[in-house]
């Protein structure tokens, strides 16, 4: 009989994972959100689209390059490119430099996962609850209602940090790394204009304010260029000094913030909204890329063991999949 694989979470790292470890064992997928993308996940408020987690990623490494290969091929990936500025309340513009390639995924960002996800076994919106004790050999899952979800040999978890410690919580060891991580907040302002962008720059880094990036995301390749589609990310810190203020304060305070140091009027907006990140990005942690054991046959991955770049969570994810396909082919 084969093996039975459930992975925590469709963003890229889950997705990677169900595509590599799908011809070794019967792969099952749980997301508690509506759709797949997690952190890389878009907005829809039609006519209006919103990258609100990742805006952009970079390709170093030969094996990420040769993974997006066939996507840069299908037009699935492409590259970013235009006028980047650093802004500053009081300042002049300057341009700031991109030294390597900005990649985004196309028409949407979500839609890298999107296609990850084809084939695969997976089942949105169901919350997975906290995994307890095995049975019989077996891991028997729940979600968050009590309804039992199957059992499985190995369980997967791709959620940040302190979610995969409350889903793990009996099974980790005292001294496992993901003890240690710690991630931060951010606020994301979304901003929709029917109407072009009247100004030259795609992209800015903000100083000395508690909106550290701004992105023209209607500026991206495969985007409706006739509106424009802002997204403000806030300063991490700001964000977690902040992460339990009632959300219409937070987005009044960022939308001031992000006027006055744009210059673009939001009065007559078309669309304004804001999401919050709990956990958005890894703060301090150790690089282990991932938690195996296989003895209870339950793992765990994402930027919590390394750093948040899409890159280096794809290249954990695949080094995961190795680790456990060896276990099973065994
Ligand atoms: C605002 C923001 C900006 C960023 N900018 C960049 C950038 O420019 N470039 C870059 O490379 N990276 C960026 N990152 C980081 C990058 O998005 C992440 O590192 C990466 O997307 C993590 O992917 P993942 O699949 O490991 O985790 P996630 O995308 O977080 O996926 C985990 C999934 O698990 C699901 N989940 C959690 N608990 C459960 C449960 N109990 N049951 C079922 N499902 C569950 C979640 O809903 C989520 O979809 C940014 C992140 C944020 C938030």
């Amino acid at each position: 009989m084969n093996k039975r694989i459930a992975i925590i979470g469709a963003g890229i790292s889950g997705l990677t994972l169900a595509q590599y470890l799908k011809d070794y064992a019967d792969v099952v997928v749980y997301e508690k959100a509506r759709g797949v993308g997690g952190r890389m996940s878009t907005r829809y408020a039609d006519p209006f689209c919103f990258d609100h987690g990742t805006h952009t990623f970079t390709a170093r490494t030969k094996e990420f390059q040769s993974f997006l290969k066939p996507y840069i091929e299908n037009g699935i990936i492409g590259e970013w490119s235009g006028k980047v500025v650093n802004l500053e309340l009081g300042k002049k513009i300057t341009e700031r430099l991109w030294f390597e390639p900005h990649l985004v995924a196309m028409p949407n960002m979500n839609s890298l996962c999107k296609k990850l996800a084809e084939g695969i076994d997976l089942h949105v919106a169901v919350e997975v609850a906290p995994i307890g004790q095995k049975h019989s050999g077996v891991w028997v899952l729940h979600d968050k209602q009590g309804n039992m979800l199957g059992e499985y040999d190995w369980v997967i978890s791709t959620a940040p940090s302190p979610q995969t410690l409350m889903l793990f919580k009996t099974a980790l060891p005292d001294n496992a790394t993901i003890h240690r991580a710690r991630m931060q907040g951010c606020y994301s302002l979304m901003i929709g204009l029917n109407q072009t962008f009247d100004q030259e720059w795609i992209a800015a880094k903000v100083r000395d304010n508690p909106i550290k990036w701004i992105s023209i995301n209607s500026s991206k390749p495969g985007r409706n260029q006739n509106l424009t589609a802002i997204v403000a990310h806030s300063r991490n810190n700001w964000a977690d000094a902040h992460i339990d203020d009632d959300i219409d304060e937070a987005q009044k305070f960022l939308l001031a913030q992000f006027e006055a140091v744009s210059g673009i009027a939001c009065d007559n907006a078309d669309y304004i909204a804001t999401h919050r990140w709990k956990y958005a990005i890894v703060d301090e942690t150790e690089k282990s890329g991932f938690y195996f054991d296989p003895i209870q046959k339950i793992s765990a991955t994402s930027d919590w063991c390394s750093t948040s770049r899409i890159e280096e969570v794809w290249l954990n994810a695949v080094s995961l999949a190795n680790e456990i396909a060896k276990t099973i082919v065994k």
